[in-house]
């Protein structure tokens, strides 16, 4: 069987849904694929008093659930399954987590991969004392 591609598999989570007055969800999804090969998703909420957060940093927080952190390649779309770029909350987020994230592949947009190291040219974090 072939593999489904990542975005195939957002799109499917992207499902914009309206909770109540208060509450949306979905429209957005993201998918992360590991160095070792595991998928991990996530969706992302949207709330009044911006309580909400991205549907990259869903699909991390199930990521370090399963005790990893080092991320191969990601994707994030909307509702109509067309890529979107992370947010500099959640570039930087990634790149907290493990310095060989700055190899993950991102696809921006349709057709349009970046690494994070592209994303971030001056990262804070490049000439600091780090111990990752
Ligand atoms: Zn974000």
């Amino acid at each position: 069987m072939e593999k489904m591609s990542l975005k195939k598999i957002a799109a499917g989570l992207a499902k914009p849904t309206l909770l109540n007055d208060f509450i949306s969800y979905g429209d957005v999804a993201a998918v992360i694929e590991t160095v070792d090969g595991n998928i991990y998703t996530g969706i992302s909420i949207d709330t009044a008093c911006s309580l909400g957060h991205c549907a990259e940093h869903s699909a991390v927080s199930e990521m370090l659930k399963h005790g990893e952190y080092r991320i191969l390649t990601m994707v994030a779309v909307d509702s109509h399954g067309n890529a979107v770029p992370p947010c500099g909350r959640c570039r930087e987020l990634i790149s907290q987590l493990s310095a060989e994230n700055r190899k993950t592949t991102i696809e921006v947009s349709n057709g349009v991969f970046k690494t994070l190291e592209e994303l971030m040219p001056f990262d804070w974090k490049r000439d600091s004392d780090r111990k990752w």
